[in-house]
């Protein structure tokens, strides 16, 4: 009774407040939902990182020590839920770090909203610990590949470990299928590791073990550069799952970040076979002579090439971007019989939907804002739709888009301003009317971190340190 009476007596002024910020606009509300991101809070890499569910929109991102944190937006009623924290990352630092080369980043998380409505992240990698064992498929990293799942369906405020995947991944990304079976895809290791998957047939309570299909090895002709891999995948059509990638020639001594070139391949599976864009069938796992004979998209020399994102169209047939030359994306699509030639699109990274083969959108950030590109004659020429976001002070790091995605949550993003002194990070759900706005109460999500971080850490000069972590943003992680 005495509990019942409680529910009333706070109930009373919560309907109140809610008539009265209907009478009265939108007072207080922010573009924001939250402001806990924390150094690179999003990427395109780890996804996806967001998926529509029944009316609900979840999000997962890096938050407070890089800790894997979700949110959730109610489309019918208009309300947010969360943050709430999901796990414990083994690489967070204490105190916050305000040097933006000082978080790892790898371990922001994938999640998927899996056929019973629970939802998982994975998160905390970037190739395990030493001390975790042998990795028979690559060579050792930082932290431990975690797996946690919502105690309840579309429920985010209780989370619990399922210690069912391998510790050794990094760049952790979920591709769920029609028929329910959910792949869980990833680098097996540090660089020089093979990229794999895990298939779950149970919606992810067990894993079937690592398959490897990009193949990591040491050069025959130079012994200080081993063949190694960023790869992105995808749901294709039907039962397939399309696999883009880039090749890093990663040198023991001397090593740089350089990638080159860029490749195609897919899986069916219904036998987990895989072929190129041609039908071809492939043997796996891929070596770079292979890759190099069998999966080529474009060879770009000695210019450098960065991994973007795979969709296709009714027909099946892949269209692509790869991060190519400065400031633009280079869009590249199947035409049946050979690739297109690329063609430049503004933007530094994002993500795109086919509507039809002659008819795509993308959605880059670049610059000061997050825009839509659109062609209707298949790529050749793209125009600048509206623009979802703009700050002049501000750039914008964009994540793949929301799976299964309502029009009104495309792409959550975080925003990255060059003149704070912290790092921080606001983020946004953007739709296809601007971002998804927040009372400022639930948005604000720091308490006394800011306070605490000047007590014990000088602040970096302002103007550099933005500069530069907006650059390194654009560009992607370190990726070592
Ligand atoms: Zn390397």
């Amino acid at each position: 009774m005495n509990a019942l009476r409680k529910t009333v007596r706070l109930a009373a002024p919560t309907l109140l407040c809610s008539l009265l910020l209907c009478g009265i606009s939108s007072a207080g509300m922010v573009d924001y939902f939250t402001d806990n991101g924390f150094a690179n809070p999003l990427a395109v890499m780890q996804h996806p990182c967001a998926e529509y569910y029944n009316g609900k929109t979840y999000i997962a991102y890096q938050g407070p020590h890089e800790d894997p944190y979700a949110c959730a937006y109610d489309h019918a009623a208009k309300q947010w839920s969360g943050p709430v924290k999901a796990g414990e990352n083994p690489m967070g630092k204490t105190p916050d770090p305000v040097d933006p080369k000082v978080p790892d980043n790898h371990g922001r998380p994938a999640m998927i909203v899996d056929g019973k409505g629970y939802v998982h992240l994975v998160f905390g990698g970037h190739g395990g610990e030493f001390r975790l064992g042998l990795n028979a498929l690559g060579t050792p990293g930082k932290g431990k590949q975690t797996h946690v799942v919502s105690k309840n369906p579309q429920d985010i405020s209780l989370w619990e470990v399922l210690n069912n995947v391998d510790p050794f991944g990094t760049y952790s990304q979920f591709v769920k299928m029609d028929d329910g079976n959910i792949y869980l895809f990833y680098r097996h290791g540090s660089h020089r590791s093979d990229w794999v998957y895990q298939k779950s047939t149970d919606n992810c309570r067990t894993f079937a073990p690592p398959v490897s299909i990009l193949k990591h090895k040491v050069q025959e002709s130079d012994p200080n550069v081993h063949d190694a891999w960023y790869a992105w995948f995808e749901k294709g059509k039907g039962d397939t799952i399309s696999a883009s990638y880039v090749y890093h020639p990663c040198k023991v001594k001397g090593h740089t970040k350089e990638r080159y070139n860029g490749y195609f391949m897919k899986m069916n599976c219904a036998d987990e076979s895989w072929e190129n864009a041609s039908e071809d069938v492939l043997a796996l796992p891929v070596t770079k002579e292979y890759a190099d004979k069998n999966t080529l998209v474009c060879n770009t020399g000695s210019e450098r090439s960065n991994h973007g994102t795979c969709r296709v169209d009714d027909e099946g047939h892949p269209h692509l971007f790869f991060r190519q030359g400065k400031g633009q994306v280079r869009y590249y699509r199947w035409l049946g019989n050979a690739w297109q030639p690329p063609v430049a699109v503004p933007g530094g990274d994002g993500d795109m939907i086919v509507e039809s083969p002659q008819v795509v959108r993308m959605l880059l950030s670049g610059g000061n804002e997050v825009c839509w590109w659109k062609t209707t004659d298949g790529g050749l020429t793209w125009g600048k739709e509206s623009c979802l976001i703009s700050s002049p002070g501000s750039g914008y790091v964009a994540s793949a888009l929301v799976r299964n995605a309502n029009p009104d949550g495309r792409m959550a993003v975080s925003e990255h301003n060059g003149a704070q002194n912290h790092l921080y990070r606001k983020l946004f759900l953007l739709g296809d009317s601007g971002p998804v706005r927040r009372p400022e109460e639930g948005a604000s999500n720091l308490g006394d971190r800011l306070k605490n971080l000047e007590a014990v850490q000088p602040a970096p000069k302002p103007d550099k340190a933005g500069k530069k972590h907006r650059n390194k943003s654009e560009e992607g992680d370190g990726d070592e």
